[in-house]
């Protein structure tokens, strides 16, 4: 049939062109759409699979507004904050008479739901330079009629700028019949405080979060908007049935637990650091004119002969996004340290310190433990201890400290019976995240001896080999260190032999149980750096493997 389907589209759906909305994920290095280089935590439960879901899951709209400072009825939860966009268009613009502003260029999204609704689009667009032009902003929504919405996305994306904060109460103050419609889905990676918190002052207001991003969930699909009660009550009319899934809350709730946010925000201070050394290291590409100044996880940029620049970005199997034909840039994402020196070798850079961390992260979750680790075998600067048991977490000090490594632990534990399974489960998630680690294996000692002394001595041989087997020799005059049983010392260590997959023999002689314990702690330490440390490239075993 001729012109089918056109012939029976509405005109607008003919008209526009589509959302561009990259997703998948191949084997190439993407730092083309602004996600998070880890993965959250791992999810395997089907309880009430069988059910219909809420509608607005009790327990998951009181943790994201938590999180964002806000209460629950202030909170509408849908398919990520791109759901909120439409739903407040859908909401609230009358098709062929209403208009929403944006400041262009900016996330693509507005315009795309804009035109689907029928809605009309009236542009305030940054300076030349993208900066911000508040008076602009003023005058153009002035100037508008049936002006429902005014979109400020800050960071914003693409360009990474943020917008004054007290221009955003300016707006909200001058058009108090106009939602003010702040997209903070990078807040996170800036130093701004969040508007999310603020929905009490401002009747208009309206915030935009994403899970996405900073939390690692762009696959599940998880995002919020933050408003006035009576502002959500009528979005959720219109919002679709069952917007989250079973899976997609419990994935969320593991995602956001306790334990879980330590480790999230030592990603996000990653991300801020790595930020700031790739605006530094691109500064020195050939293909790199202008690294602008970004609030974000990503980096907007001015490039010269991009053909070349693309071919070697393909050459090493890195995407990043182009906007050449819109805007002249290019944006790049910022991954994790070994991502981004891939990348700044794409880009012509000759990297000083090539960083390859060896990052092992592990989430676990029982009945009686909730644990995230991180370990970071190249970088010692971040530990972070929280077991709730003293004496445990100057323990695991001693072991990050005398190992040589970066360690976030938190576990929230069932020390209302006892200690057990605290002490038990976080060695074995330990063990695991150093596991992975390690990856290969290749180049690293392997072995690892010490001998430290005081009164105490404490003999240590560690041997990575795989095959876990621990030996303890020793006895403990006294049975407990503050609330720590001593007969878990050596039941931490078997249980780190397990999952590390490690040989530990420790024989420790003394009279004072807290120096005894501690000795082997730091032994154990110190036996590790030499036995993770690189000292060659091959896999240190006849065998090949490890
Ligand atoms: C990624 C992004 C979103 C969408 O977030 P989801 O929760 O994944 O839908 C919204 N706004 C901006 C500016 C974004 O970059």
């Amino acid at each position: 049939m001729k012109n089918w389907p056109e012939n029976i589209t509405r005109q607008a759906i003919s008209d526009m062109s589509a959302y561009s909305a990259r997703g998948g994920s191949t084997d190439a290095l993407h730092l083309d759409a602004n996600e998070n280089p880890y993965a959250p935590p791992p999810v395997s439960n089907t309880k009430d699979f069988n059910r219909y879901p809420e509608q607005q899951p009790a327990a998951l709209r009181a943790r994201l507004a938590a999180l964002y400072g806000a209460r629950p009825e202030q909170v509408m939860l849908g398919r990520g904050a791109d759901e909120a966009i439409e739903v407040l268009l859908r909401t609230f613009c009358e098709a062929g008479q209403d208009n929403i502003l944006i400041c262009p260029p900016t996330f693509g999204y507005y315009k795309t739901c804009a035109e689907i609704q029928g809605c009309g689009i009236i542009e305030a667009p940054l300076n030349d330079d993208f900066t911000w032009n508040p008076a602009l902003v003023l005058k153009t929504a002035k100037a508008a009629k049936n002006l429902k919405a005014i979109f400020i996305c800050s960071p914003n994306n693409p360009t990474g700028n943020e917008i004054a904060q007290d221009f955003v109460e300016r707006l909200c103050t001058d058009f108090p019949n106009t939602l003010i419609v702040l997209d903070e889905a990078y807040i996170e990676f800036s130093n701004a405080l969040s508007f999310a918190g603020r929905i009490d002052e401002f009747p208009n207001l309206f915030v935009m979060r994403t899970l996405s991003k900073a939390y690692a969930l762009a696959g599940v699909r998880g995002g919020a908007a933050i408003a006035d009660p009576r502002v959500i009550e009528m979005m959720l009319k219109v919002l679709p049935p069952y917007p989250i899934a079973r899976p997609v809350e419990i994935a969320i709730m593991k995602a956001l637990s306790p334990s879980a946010m330590s480790v999230h925000a030592d990603r996000i201070a990653e991300t801020i650091e790595q930020r700031a050394y790739m605006r530094d290291e691109l500064t020195n590409s050939p293909f790199v004119k202008t690294v602008y100044p970004s609030a974000a996880n990503f980096l907007m940029l001015d490039v010269t002969d991009a053909e070349i620049l693309f071919a070697q970005l393909a050459k090493r199997n890195v995407k990043i996004r182009d906007y050449r034909s819109t805007m002249g840039k290019v944006r790049i994402s910022i991954g994790s340290p070994e991502d981004n020196t891939i990348a700044l070798k794409a880009f012509g850079v000759s990297v000083r310190n090539e960083r390859k961390d060896r990052i092992g992260e592990e989430f676990r979750k029982t009945n009686e433990t909730d644990i995230a680790v991180r370990v970071n075998l190249d970088d010692t600067r971040i530990v972070k201890i929280h077991t709730g048991i003293g004496f445990y977490d100057h323990m695991l000090e001693q072991i990050a400290k005398h190992g040589g490594m970066g360690l976030t632990l938190s576990c929230e534990g069932d020390l209302h019976i006892d200690g057990h399974h605290t002490i038990e489960d976080t060695a074995l998630a330990f063990g695991t995240a150093l596991k992975k680690a390690l990856g290969d294996k290749a180049g690293i000692g392997r072995y690892g001896f010490t001998m430290p002394m005081d009164e105490t001595q404490a003999r240590v041989a560690v041997d990575l080999s795989g095959r876990p087997s621990a030996v303890f020799k020793g006895t403990f005059p006294t049975d407990h260190v503050g609330d720590f049983p001593v007969e878990m010392c050596p039941h931490f260590f078997e249980s780190l032999a397990q999952t590390l997959g490690a040989a530990i023999h420790i024989d420790v002689e003394g009279e004072n149980s807290h120096h005894m314990i501690e000795a082997c702690f730091k032994g154990v330490g110190r036996a590790l750096r030499p036995a993770f440390a690189i000292i060659g490239g091959d896999i240190p075993s006849t065998k090949g493997t490890l």
